[in-house]
């Protein structure tokens, strides 16, 4: 039989949103490529998903829904049906409203897939319900926090931008492994002649995209931005006009706080020497369009909003965002091209249920009172593996009064604690509509195959789940299908011009980024605002992360070989990553005679987790390295990274402070 050739997008939490071409052949993917018409990503892929037909078709893949016969966490299951579950869980879950009220529920959710419709099928069934509400800020609410602060709601301007800049810097980004696309725009600024610096605390594997590294102490990204503007106010690189016209508070900022920074105090808090710090600020003034490409890590510190609200001043310092190719880009806002209002359905809330932060589960499962959680309903997250202080996470899901269900394509760590587990569609088994965070893109997508053995989508799930609990809603018997056409056909101005034609068609196509739309400030004051009255502290400064008492700080990276916990389930990918290593400077591992290709435990006062030792001068020494997020099923020891990460939130967006932690490491 011949194979056809259809469109999708990549699902996973990544700022691309790929274009693939699938060929489809007998009701199955066989073949998954890049759609080389995509205005961005133009054809190629990443690692993890150029073979996605091995995930979407692994003989792991979950076909049943799945009932618990053994202790939690021990993996054992009888199959059963899905009236049977929706039957037992309406039943609990009514149990449990009774006794406890609807706040004893918990739903759980990331973003597994980013389609706007399956990644937010929960809320409208969890807000009718009245369940506990989670706050789901463990991505980048710090940096959004940092970025708004200053920016208020502008745009920022699509990457493509960065291809006229003469002086790119990828700050705290690991393109490499998350942004590789940008990676293009920054070829191409290149071969214009642009000089491009990577800021970062270790050498990641984006060092080679990079004419200069700096190398700064984890959680000091802050103060080398409030350095820098020191340097730039007293060279006179401002450019008056600009500040004049387009910022507020520069007076106040440059006379009550940059004084503070001056290049001897911001050389010992970044460890960057002075002469360093003097050429960059003179060369970010005098860079004719300097362009920052900003990461999330560094907003994962106890400073981390503060950290981003400090680096996005500098560009209004040398009015960067008036010059082509100028700028900053923490992340794109093709978000509010859809009514997500129509999916999130915040109009079925009856009353204020409590907010539950999602980086403190093992709090929420283990001490929350009033009444306690005793249910929890995770659907396309992973949080045994992806929640920071693991152990408590663990210890929670054990609970044998905990009724958990998980909705998942695999059996992961979570789906290992479940009373209940329900097997999940992939992206190519469902249809949704996807916007990208790196690009102005927005694209459609069909469900191309029949799903996997008895898998549903997040959508289909919750309206079994709304008849099981006799919600009367007609807005739960629609289909996913109903509701992409509805946030479609609801006009927007941010779609107006598309090629519609190409959308319809199931191509990926651009927003309109507004001639000049980078000078189009939405603040309050319509200026960007250094001084912004509304925060806490009205002016950015320095303080510094959390730290803790261990010799050295951790550093939790992306990998290049998956994605959070997602594409663990490809041995293909485990076999091309080797082993979970933990990257130590040649120097401390010779002081604690620890031996590369050995294991190693790294701890500290939330529990540890065994590594292979990786020794390389690529990290600094005082700092450790893990990158990736590793299934337990595949850890060396009895935890992944996240046994070492705390649940201690960041000093505005209530985001995770992953990489705010520090480990000392021994031998096990
Ligand atoms: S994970 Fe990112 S880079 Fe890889 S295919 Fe998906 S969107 Fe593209």
């Amino acid at each position: 039989m011949s194979a056809e050739v259809k469109r999708s997008v990549c699902p996973y939490d990544c700022p691309d949103a790929c274009g693939l071409l699938v060929e489809v052949r007998e009701g199955k993917a066989a073949k998954v490529s890049g759609d080389p018409d995509h205005p961005f990503t133009r054809g190629t892929l990443c690692p993890k998903m150029n073979r996605y037909q091995d995930t979407v078709h692994s003989p792991r893949r979950l076909t049943r829904p799945l009932f618990r016969e053994g202790a939690k966490g021990a993996g054992l299951f009888r199959p059963g049906s899905w009236d049977e579950a929706g039957g037992v869980i309406a039943a609990e879950w009514k149990k449990i409203i009774n006794r406890h009220g609807a706040e004893a529920i918990l739903p759980y959710s990331y973003a597994g897939t980013m389609g706007l419709v399956q990644r937010n099928a929960g809320h409208p069934f969890f807000h009718r319900l009245g369940a506990s509400r989670l706050e789901r800020t463990i991505c980048s609410s710090a940096k959004e926090a940092g970025w708004k602060a200053v920016m208020g709601e502008t745009a920022g301007p699509p990457p493509q931008e960065a291809e006229e800049s003469d002086l790119i810097i990828l700050w705290g980004i690991n393109a490499a492994a998350t942004h590789i696309h940008f990676l293009n725009c920054v070829r191409r600024a290149k071969e214009k002649g642009a000089k491009v610096w990577l800021i970062e605390t270790y050498e990641t594997p984006t060092s080679p995209a990079a004419d200069q590294l700096f190398i700064v102490r984890p959680g000091s990204d802050g103060a080398l931005a409030l350095g820098m503007m020191h340097l730039l106010v007293r060279d006179d690189r401002i450019d008056r006009p600009f500040v004049d016209a387009y910022v507020q508070g520069f007076e106040d900022f440059k006379k009550t706080v940059l004084p503070d920074y001056p290049p001897e105090k911001v050389s010992r808090l970044t460890g960057l020497p002075r002469e360093t710090l003097e050429a960059m600020a003179k060369a970010y003034g005098r860079a004719r369009a300097p362009f920052i490409r900003l990461g999330a890590g560094l907003s994962r510190y106890g400073n981390g909003a503060m950290t981003v609200r400090s680096i996005v001043c500098l560009p209004a310092l040398v009015g960067a965002h008036a010059r082509r190719g100028g700028g900053c880009l923490a992340s794109t806002s093709s978000g509010g091209a859809f009514a997500l209002k129509e999916v999130l359905r915040e109009d079925f809330l009856t009353g204020k249920p409590r907010l539950v932060n999602m980086n403190q589960l093992g709090e929420a499962l283990n001490r929350l009172k009033n009444p306690p959680v005793q249910s929890l309903y995770v659907y396309h997250s992973n949080p045994g593996a992806v929640a920071p202080d693991q152990s408590q996470v663990l210890k929670g899901l054990a609970r044998e009064d905990l009724f958990t269900v998980v909705h998942e394509r695999f059996m992961t760590d979570t789906a290992r604690y479940a009373d209940i587990v329900l097997p999940a569609t992939s992206s190519l088994e469902h249809s949704d509509l996807y916007r990208a965070y790196g690009t102005y893109c927005i694209q459609r997508a069909e469900a191309l195959i029949p799903p996997v053995g008895e898998s549903k989508s997040n959508w289909e799930v919750f309206s079994l789940l709304a008849e099981a609990m006799g919600f009367p809603e007609p807005f739960f018997r629609q289909s996913a299908e109903d509701l992409i056409d509805l946030l479609v056909s609801t006009p927007n101005p941010l779609r107006e011009g598309i090629d519609w034609d190409a959308f319809r068609a199931g191509r990926a196509v651009e927003l309109p980024f507004p001639e000049n739309g980078k000078m189009h400030f939405k603040t309050p004051s319509g200026k960007i605002e250094i001084r912004n009255p509304k925060e806490p502290r009205t002016l950015p400064v320095y303080f510094p992360p959390y730290g803790g008492d261990f010799p050295f700080q951790l550093m939790t990276s992306p990998s290049l070989f998956g994605l959070n916990s997602s594409f663990r389930e490809r041995d293909d990918l485990r076999t091309k990553e080797k082993a979970m290593f933990l990257q130590m400077n040649p120097f401390d591992a010779k002081e604690k005679g620890l031996k590369e290709g050995e294991p190693v435990t790294a701890f500290n006062q939330l529990g540890e987790a065994t590594f292979i030792l990786k020794t390389t001068p690529r990290v600094p020494s005082g700092v450790v390295v893990a990158e990736g997020v590793w299934w337990l099923e595949h850890c060396p020891g009895r935890g992944s990274v996240n046994a070492l990460t705390s649940q201690r939130l960041t000093d505005r967006g209530n985001g995770s402070t992953f990489y705010d932690n520090t480990v000392d490491v021994r031998q096990p």
